[in-house]
Formats: C-alpha cells, sequence, structure tokens
C-alpha cells in the first residue's frame, strides 16, 4: 500500500518495552503481530511484556519518583517539558498520522486530528501543571492549616485501541502534570504511535522512569500492571468486563482507581429541534471513529410526530456514507479486527432475525480490500425497546432509531440502559433542554450540539456502568493527585 510509513521497519525492529528511556528486551521474547484492519495484513509486530517486565517498569517508575531526576522538577520545570512534548508530537504529525492511521484503519484526517489532540492534551496539561493551588482552611484559634495537592506515586494506565495517541494524552498528561511517575499499558491492537511519542518523550527531555512503556496482551501485561502492589493508582479505559477486573486488582492493593467503560449514548431530538443542525452531527456521532467511540451517539430518540421525516432525512445520509482505505479519506474506515467485526455482525444478524428495519446503509469504497475488516454503517429502526441494537454497546457505525412521545418518554428511554456517559438534547425549547439535561443520568449532556469525546478542558467520564472518575479538564488534576491536610499550631 502506498502509506507513508517511515519507521515501521525501525518499530518491528524494537520488540520491547520502553523503560528508563530505553528499549529493554522483554522477558517472554515472544512478539505479537500487529494486523493492518484495512488490509487484513499484519505489518509489524510488538513485544510481549510480561510480568517481569512489568516489574521493571515500575520499578524505574518508583526510582524516578521517590528520588530519581524526574521528583527533582518543579512544577514549572514539568510544564515546560510537557508543552515541548506537545510541540515535538506536532513536528512529528506526518509520521504518527501515518502510523496511527495504518494501526487502527482510521481515515488520514481523523488520525490528523488524533495527533493535534495528543499534542494539546500535552498542551493543556503543561499549562496546568504550576496552577493546582492548595487552600488555607480555617480552623481553631492559634492553627494555621492548609491543604495541598500532591502527587499519588506511580500511576499505572491501561488504554485502549480505538484512539490510542488521545488516550495516551488523556491518561498520561494530567498524571505526569501533578509529578506522578508513569507506566502505560497500550492495547495490543494498536500501539505503534504511543511507543513512537514514548520515544519522543525521551527525545523532549523527559528524565528515565518518567513515562515508562509495556506493550503486550491484555490478561498478561495489562494484568500484571493492574495486579502490581507498586502501583498507587490505576487508570482503565475499556470494556466493562475488564474494568471489573482492574478494580478487583486495585481494590485488593488498597489504591484507587478511574474506570472509563463505554456508554449506548442518546442523541434526543423534538418536534422543535433545529434539524438541519441535528442531523450531520446525529450521523457524525456515531460514524465517527467507525462507531468505535466510547461516547458515540448510538441511539437516536426521535418524537414520534416527527418520526418519518427524521427517518427519511437519515436514511439519505446513511446511503450516502463510504468505508474504505485511510489514505483515500472515506467517511469511515474499517472497524479494529476480524474479532470486532464478527460481534458487530452477531448484533445484526439477531436484528435481522428478529425483522428490526434498516432505514439506511451506506456502502464501501470499490478500494477496499476483501480482506479488511469492514462493516457497513447502517442505521435501524422503529428498534423495539428491549433489542440488543438498543441497549448494548455495540461499538460499531450502527445507529438505532427509537421514537418517543414526550418529555418523560424521551427521559425514560435516555436512561434506559445500563450506561451512563454522554446525552445529546435536541430542542429549541430552552427550560425542557435544561430541565431534561439534569435528570439525564450521564457524565457529559449537550444541549443543541454534541461532541463525542471532545473538549480536553471539558472533565468527562461516566456513571453507571460507564465508569466511575473523571478524566480531562482540571477534574483529571485532582483524579491524579492527593490532598493533604497540613496542621501547624503557631499560638
Ligand atoms: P478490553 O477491555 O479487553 O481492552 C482494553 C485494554 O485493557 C487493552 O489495553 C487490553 O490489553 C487491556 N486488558 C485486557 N484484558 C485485561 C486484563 N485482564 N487485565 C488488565 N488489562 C487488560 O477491550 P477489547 O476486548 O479490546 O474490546 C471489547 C469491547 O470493549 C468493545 O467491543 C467495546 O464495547 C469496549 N471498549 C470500550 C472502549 C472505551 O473507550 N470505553 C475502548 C475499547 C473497547
Amino acid at each position: 500500500m502506498n502509506y507513508a510509513y517511515p519507521r515501521a521497519a525501525e518499530i518491528r525492529a524494537a520488540k520491547g518495552a520502553f523503560i528508563n528511556n530505553e528499549w529493554v528486551p522483554v522477558s517472554t521474547g515472544r512478539t505479537v503481530p500487529v494486523v493492518a484492519p484495512a488490509e487484513g495484513v499484519v505489518f509489524a509486530e510488538i513485544a510481549a511484556s510480561g510480568p517481569a517486565d512489568v516489574d521493571l517498569a515500575v520499578k524505574a517508575a518508583r526510582a524516578a519518583y521517590e528520588s530519581g531526576p524526574w521528583s527533582q522538577l518543579n512544577p514549572i520545570e514539568r510544564g515546560r517539558l510537557l508543552q515541548k512534548l506537545g510541540r515535538l508530537i506536532l513536528e512529528n504529525i506526518d509520521e504518527l498520522a501515518a502510523l496511527e492511521a495504518r494501526d487502527c484503519g482510521k481515515p488520514m484526517r481523523l488520525a490528523r486530528g488524533d495527533v493535534e489532540a495528543i499534542a494539546r492534551y500535552f498542551e493543556f496539561y503543561g499549562g496546568a501543571a504550576d496552577k493546582v493551588h492548595g487552600e488555607q482552611i480555617p480552623f481553631l484559634n492559634g492553627y494555621y492549616v492548609t491543604g495541598e495537592r500532591e502527587p499519588l506515586g506511580v500511576t499505572g494506565h491501561i488504554i485502549p485501541w480505538n484512539y490510542p495517541l488521545q488516550m495516551m494524552g488523556r491518561t498520561l498528561a494530567p498524571a505526569l502534570a501533578m509529578g506522578n511517575a508513569t507506566v502505560l499499558k497500550p492495547a495490543e491492537d494498536a500501539c505503534l504511535a504511543p511507543l513512537r511519542v514514548a520515544e519522543l518523550a525521551a527525545q523532549a527531555g523527559f528524565p528515565p522512569g518518567a513515562i515508562n512503556v509495556v506493550p503486550g496482551l491484555g490478561h498478561e501485561a495489562g494484568a500484571a500492571l493492574s495486579e502490581h502492589p507498586g502501583i498507587d493508582f490505576i487508570s482503565f479505559t475499556g470494556s466493562p468486563q475488564v474494568g471489573v477486573m482492574v478494580q478487583t486488582a486495585a481494590a485488593k492493593n488498597h489504591v484507587g482507581c478511574v474506570l472509563e467503560l463505554g456508554g449506548k449514548s442518546p442523541q434526543i431530538i423534538f418536534e422543535d429541534a433545529d434539524l438541519e443542525a441535528a442531523l450531520p452531527v446525529v450521523v457524525a456521532a456515531i460514524v465517527q471513529n467507525s462507531g468505535q467511540t466510547c461516547s458515540a451517539g448510538a441511539r437516536v430518540l426521535i418524537q414520534d410526530s416527527i418520526w418519518d421525516k427524521v427517518t427519511a432525512e437519515l436514511a439519505k445520509r446513511f446511503n450516502a456514507l463510504k468505508t474504505g482505505l485511510p489514505e483515500d479519506n472515506p467517511d469511515l474506515g474499517p472497524v479494529i479486527n476480524a474479532k470486532q467485526k464478527r460481534r458487530i455482525e452477531s448484533f445484526l444478524e439477531r436484528a435481522k432475525a428478529d425483522n428490526v428495519p434498516v432505514i439506511g446503509q451506506g456502502s464501501l469504497h470499490e478500494k477496499a480490500p476483501a480482506d479488511g475488516f469492514y462493516v457497513l454503517p447502517t442505521i435501524y429502526g422503529p428498534v423495539p425497546r428491549d433489542n440488543p441494537l438498543a441497549c448494548e454497546e455495540i461499538f460499531g457505525p450502527i445507529l438505532a432509531a427509537m421514537p418517543f412521545k414526550d418529555e418523560a418518554d424521551a427521559l425514560a428511554l435516555a436512561n434506559g440502559t445500563e450506561y451512563g456517559l454522554v446525552a445529546g438534547i435536541w430542542t429549541t425549547d430552552t427550560k425542557r433542554a435544561v430541565r431534561l439535561a439534569r435528570k439525564v443520568r450521564a457524565g457529559q449532556v449537550y444541549i443543541n450540539a454534541y461532541g463525542a469525546g471532545g473538549g480536553i478542558e471539558l472533565p468527562f467520564g461516566g456513571v453507571k456502568k460507564s465508569g466511575h472518575g473523571r478524566e480531562k479538564g482540571f477534574e483529571a488534576l485532582y483524579e491524579f493527585s492527593a490532598l493533604k491536610t497540613i496542621v501547624m499550631k503557631h499560638d
């Protein structure tokens, strides 16, 4: 394929974990093949880190945190380093975007956007590193009391394959800004770009041990990291099933965790909505990254009085969508692997068996290779409320449309899944919008807008099965730090 792919050979040769700013051969001696989703071919391999490698990485982070050069840096210097890394990432945008596009199958423009986003994470948190103020707390006469934020120590970070670069920035940048030393376990399906960013961090001047990356399998490297007694906190983004394991491991070690576990986010369209504004956003929010976005708008709830009009318009928009190769910048690319494709198809088979009507469906770009993991973007409806399409996270470009009667019905439907990550409300009745926004169970609610994961400044996270804790914005700095109360008697 004619991708600009400059460093494939070096990454293939690296075959190691990135510990103390060096490539270290892994103890297992094994590798994991990396498949390009758009073509279905192996094009690289990564090292399979084992428990011994994770242990080495945690010890490197511990040394950097306790006594190494990382512990010597003040917040101003840490902030400058983070910002320098952000600039270096942008200088390497062509290479990083090509890696991310091939590794994930993303359209190039999306991959470039992801590089800009990780750079922005380091810029934002670099700027914030010296702005987390403590507080003076009124107490008894004769006492002087302060509360100040201190790092947690060594933080573990397990990220998924849907946005490898963005997730790396989202979770590492605030932890580093607060002075923690980090160990990252990226997803085995897509981690080449994060590995390259680790090299860039060393080039930017991050001292050895501040950022360590242990590529490998979830049940091996991931489990070893979450269970490691040397970890002071763990951040996990991925499936609810693994989230439970990570939280259990954290509990056994008496440490905290933040979990981001996906969703089934609704977009609610009332009859008074500005449809011209709403519909392109509704389509984009499920098609973006082939629906493999935790905050994808996976359900569209339509007031029954406008059902025919809205579904006819959505059908037109879906029918016009094309999925294909990243380099052709299609509306969407393939899904990540054969397993995910099969999983999505099982939902579609069930929908067919249940006679759920297809409203509209996109098509395959003529250049899309036959072995790629392509799933046609499809909108179904009306989807029965108890059908798996209506309540389970599919993680594909599949939109479930459902009619509702009135505001109470819309709320019941919106809150009727186990998840609670994001919701979108489309109406020109502002009082209704605010009333509903307060009642919808979700970590983020958009009114006449929808940002699937957008906005680094905006605290983000879930309720219910979508997880707990918040990343992004200043909230992430609080997640990755602890408040210490210091009490001094002066009289
Ligand atoms: P996953 O939860 O298995 O993988 C996420 C990360 O956890 C990866 O880095 C993986 O290596 C690691 N991991 C796997 N098993 C582990 C273990 N036992 N201990 C510690 N870490 C472990 O997700 P998946 O299998 O890649 O995808 C399955 C489903 O998860 C998807 O269909 C989707 O519904 C959901 N998902 C959600 C997100 C999200 O952003 N919330 C991202 C990816 C997948």
